[in-house]
């Protein structure tokens, strides 16, 4: 095989000191992701090297178009590094090509090969002219460009890529704990999180029997999208019931909502310490509803000292939505089962809620004990974007 997959690193590139971990944890996700394919992976320092088998490479593809850390990759032919070589093969390459024009970019990192990227481009360009008829040289718009990396012994020929996901590698950073809801903007959050090479544990709180186990699943699919970025995704999933009925009963109720939200958080920063993770992750968008106002936020927030992240607080839902579709959760989201945080919905949420009134209302409540419990019986599905099969098990 002459063939290659060529991985550009991204952003990755611009960390000095850190590359060689960002590279070889790159290199780990890509040879876990691929453990099941018959590949050869290779690196150095700017690039990544994928030998594979032709009748795996759609399902590769595939794979690579979900992994954080690559910025392009192209399917690079190899040829032997000496300009006959590379003349037979860029013709070869190009008579399979439909283009009425083209450009060519030589890198030249042999610097001991007898040309210049200078002399070769016009030498390649017109020898190229010469053999395929009907088409010309466009430097600033061509149809296609391509590119020839000229290495001591072999050197890679490449046409017009693919663009990877971009981001940083999975699990350059710590952990942190994703609130995962059945919406739109929740996966959307843990999505652009894990894009900043941030490892997750999802959290679904759940109050059934107000909630069904079809929003559970919702959520169990949503995961599952997710881990497609990663390797797998514990999901923790949190019975709420109990916390969710003493609120409704005892707080006033617009203040339910602003309320629920403490508890939640009270329960996150609980998980987040014995899971090991460094902050929490929600979908909570600036004014998107009464509990998102920057007074709700501050009053919700103010019971956890934990760093919380909201990767879409500042997106228009249009964009969020956009995102949605691209990471393919949105037709999973708009599924239309209830959550606990739109059951029992006030008529009229506070929207510039008062401390001091929230921990009035708290101490009519044994919230201590519950948020305890809710801890303790926790249930966590290891889900992976293939099948959980451990959930089979817990239905
Ligand atoms: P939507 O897309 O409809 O806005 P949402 O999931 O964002 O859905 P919100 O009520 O806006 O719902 O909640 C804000 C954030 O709080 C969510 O993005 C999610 O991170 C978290 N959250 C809400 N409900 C739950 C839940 N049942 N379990 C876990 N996290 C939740
Ligand atoms: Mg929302």
């Amino acid at each position: 095989m002459n063939k290659v997959i060529l991985i550009k690193y991204g952003e990755l590139t611009t960390k000095k000191g850190n590359r060689n971990f960002f590279v070889n944890t790159l290199y780990n996700n890509i040879k876990n992701k691929l453990k099941n394919y018959n590949v050869k992976i290779f690196k150095d320092i700017s690039r990544m090297y994928i030998e594979f088998e032709e009748e795996e490479l759609d399902s590769i593809k595939k794979i690579i178009d979900h992994i954080f850390g690559i910025h392009m990759y192209h399917i690079a032919t190899i040829v032997d590094t000496n300009i006959d070589s590379i003349k037979k093969e860029l013709l070869e390459i190009l008579k399979t090509k439909n283009f009425e024009s083209f450009k060519i970019e030589t890198k030249r990192s042999d610097k001991s090969f007898p040309y210049k990227s200078t002399e070769l481009n016009p030498l390649l360009g017109t020898y190229i002219l010469k053999n395929i008829g009907n088409i010309k040289v466009d430097v600033h718009n061509p149809d296609i460009l391509i590119t020839i990396e000229i290495r001591q012994y072999h050197s890679y020929i490449y046409t017009n890529g693919y663009k990877g996901c971009g981001g940083y590698p999975s699990g350059v950073q710590n952990k942190a704990m994703l609130m995962l809801s059945g919406g739109i903007d929740s996966p959307v959050a843990g999505y652009l999180a894990m894009k900043r090479g941030i490892k997750l544990d999802a959290v679904y709180f759940e109050a059934i029997p107000h909630t069904s186990l079809e929003a559970r699943n919702k959520v169990i699919e949503l995961t599952k999208k997710l881990a497609k970025y990663t390797d797998e995704i514990n999901l923790h999933i949190v019975n709420f019931t109990k916390i969710q009925e003493e609120i409704y009963k005892k707080a006033k109720s617009s203040y339910c909502i602003t309320i629920m939200r403490r508890m939640m958080y009270r329960i996150m920063e609980e998980l987040a310490i014995k899971n090991h993770a460094l902050a929490i992750v929600n979908g909570e968008s600036v004014g998107q509803v009464a509990s998102q106002t920057l007074t709700s936020m501050n009053v919700i927030n103010s019971v956890t000292n934990m760093p919380i992240l909201r990767p879409v607080a500042c997106l228009d839902k249009l964009e969020i939505i956009d995102i949605a579709r691209k990471i393919d959760t949105y037709e999973i989201s708009i599924l239309p089962y209830e959550d606990c945080c739109t059951i029992f919905v006030p008529k009229h949420p506070v929207i510039n809620p008062k401390e001091d009134e929230c921990i009035k209302m708290e101490e009519k409540i044994n919230y201590e004990e519950m948020i305890t419990e809710a801890v303790e019986s926790v249930y966590t599905l290891k889900i992976t974007d293939e099948v959980s099969k451990k959930f089979e098990k817990f239905l």
